[in-house]
């Protein structure tokens, strides 16, 4: 029987190898040709905007000078670090939208590698790596979490383990897309529950990050169970 399987995998990656010299790689955004190593080609890349420096050293929104921003000095946020690897606006938007909502996920590989690239800028410094989870029937209307896909890709290349445990979204919530900064809150407070973290440092992967809110909570309950650093990592960011 195992000789079959075996078989099966050989000429698998035969016709793959043959596709791959027939059919050259394309960019992921417009079909042109030569892409680079993360899947996009140079002229679609350049549509993808990082967020205007200098930055806050916590939160990571730009903060006009370099340091910790007014916010995060007055009222330090629940999240050790926040941190983004474009502006949620242009192709990235585009690309995030058809990744969450239209079945995309191919482009798991490409978020993953520019989060990646993003977060060597500095030392992670962290144990596991996890996402922000769904409520379960949310998990099931759409069949995948976009943020667990995005995270698995980093934590192969961070090296990291990948937790699918520690996190849990306890009740469901509204989109928090088009609602009010307060509704926002109201609709997300008290939504997570973590376990399994004590004196663990953890990254958690989403693929948006508009207020921050999410982040927090997050972050809190992270944090209650017994997380001794939390990194808070987003492809996208809306700057606000
Ligand atoms: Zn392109
Ligand atoms: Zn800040």
């Amino acid at each position: 029987m195992l000789w079959r399987f075996r078989g099966m995998w050989y000429v698998w990656n035969m016709l793959k190898g043959m596709c791959s010299h027939i059919l050259p790689p394309r960019c992921l955004c417009c079909g042109g040709s030569e892409p680079g190593s993360s899947g996009v080609c140079g002229p679609c890349a350049q549509g993808i905007r990082p967020i205007p420096t200098p930055l806050c050293s916590v939160c990571g929104s730009p903060s006009g000078t370099a340091g910790v921003c007014l916010g995060c000095l007055t009222e330090p946020p629940p999240f050790d670090r926040m941190t983004s690897a474009a502006v949620y606006d242009g192709l990235i938007k585009d690309i995030l939208h058809a990744f969450k909502y239209h079945n995309a996920t191919f482009y798991k590989a490409f978020l993953g590698k520019i989060l990646f690239d993003e977060l060597s800028k500095e030392e992670v410094a962290c144990d596991v790596v996890s996402f922000v989870p769904l409520h379960w029937t949310r998990m099931i209307s759409r069949g995948y979490n976009q943020a667990a896909l995005i995270a698995r890709e980093l934590s192969r290349l961070l090296g990291l383990e990948l937790r699918f445990d520690v996190l849990r979204k306890s009740r469901r919530t509204l989109s928090q897309v088009g609602l009010g900064r307060a509704l926002r809150k109201k609709n997300i407070t008290g939504a997570f529950c973590a376990s399994g973290v004590a004196d663990r440092a953890v990254l958690v992967v989403d693929d948006v990050v508009t207020t921050g809110q999410t982040a927090r909570e997050v972050s809190m309950a992270l944090k209650k169970a017994g997380a001794t650093r939390v990194v808070f990592a987003s492809v996208g960011r809306m700057l606000i």
